[in-house]
């Protein structure tokens, strides 16, 4: 199966928001559909708006494949969704065949972390690098491995969690319930939770940005001004970063390094602290061997790389 323009459907299946679309060989959108995910309503229901979305997507024209990226954890050879944390209700839930019955196309299901990864290399910022690693930072950390020019899986296909590697023994605690893991200690999440005990301890600065709930954004944005209390929850989340990605660096000699998810939004205020305390932890080998770049499609990395995956040569 080639990747035929315009040919192929993907979805990205998120917490919060359903999104599809025809994606064109170029990475082009067309014929965009967006809903509510309504997760509370469990796997019948968002099943249900997940085939909404690709009846509207496909019209009358032809469709060759069809790509879903989806809250893992998840087995991406048999499309079974195991119990993502941000869809309550799913176990073991048979996706790919249940779409496939539907529709009467080929389906893949995908991790999303991994398919924005695929839609990266392939169509975004990581084009041409090899190996690239990619990594989401948001309301958690995700990533995704390509590896000779393909997604590397692992056994079971649940590699790519950088987010889980503990880069903190005894740290924060998780929500996969450990501790001191990346995404307990520098997730968007992370960068809120340690602001709001800023504001609340009497910091002005961030709670103008962001009143009593502020977000990531709202750190850097004080940030920017010098604030000290932003200057230190800045700090502390780009050195466990650091840790986490030099970590990867030492392991994949990757050409490239691509970041993103909101607070990847934050620009200069994240990247160039973040390639200094990189550079400290590495090997001097390593001392310009790849590049750490922001990533380039956006909200649209997971519907772009969901179709892709009809791109991937077959192993
Ligand atoms: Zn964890």
């Amino acid at each position: 199966m080639s990747f035929v323009m315009g040919r192929c459907i993907g979805v990205d299946v998120g917490g919060t928001k359903i999104a599809a679309a025809r994606v064109e060989s170029d990475g082009s959108l067309s014929r965009r559909f967006r809903t509510d995910t309504r997760a509370d309503e469990g796997p019948d229901g968002v099943i249900e708006r997940i085939c909404q979305g690709i009846e509207q997507v496909m019209g009358e024209e032809k469709v060759e494949g069809i790509g879903i990226a989806c809250p893992g954890p998840l087995d991406a050879r048999t499309g079974v969704v195991l119990s993502p944390p941000n869809l309550p209700g799913w176990d073991r839930i048979p996706l790919k065949d249940r779409l496939e019955e539907r529709f009467g196309v080929p389906v893949r299901v995908e991790n999303d972390a991994n398919a924005a990864a695929w839609g990266e290399y392939l169509l975004g910022a990581g084009r041409g690098a090899d190996p690239m690693v990619y990594i989401t930072v948001s309301t958690g950390i995700g990533g995704g491995i390509v590896l000779d020019g393909r997604l590397y899986r692992g056994a079971d296909t649940f590699a790519g969690e950088i987010g889980h590697t503990i880069v903190d023994p005894g740290g924060a605690p998780c929500s996969c319930g450990r501790r001191g893991c990346l995404e307990a200690l520098a997730s968007g999440t992370a960068i809120a939770r340690a602001a709001a005990e800023a504001v609340r301890k009497g910091n002005r600065r961030i709670r103008e940005a962001g009143g009593s709930a502020p977000r990531a954004e709202h750190v850097f944005a004080a940030y920017r001004d010098g604030d000290e209390d932003a200057s230190r929850i800045v700090r502390e989340a780009v050195r466990h970063l650091a840790i986490g990605i030099s970590n990867i660096v030492h392991l994949f000699n990757p050409r490239a390094i691509v970041i993103g998810g909101g607070v990847a939004r934050a620009g200069d205020a994240l990247f160039a602290p973040l390639r200094e305390r990189i550079r400290a932890f590495l090997m001097p080998s390593f001392a310009g061997t790849f590049e750490l770049l922001p990533a380039k499609l956006g909200e649209d990395a997971g519907v772009v790389g969901a179709a892709a995956l009809w791109a991937e040569r077959p192993k």
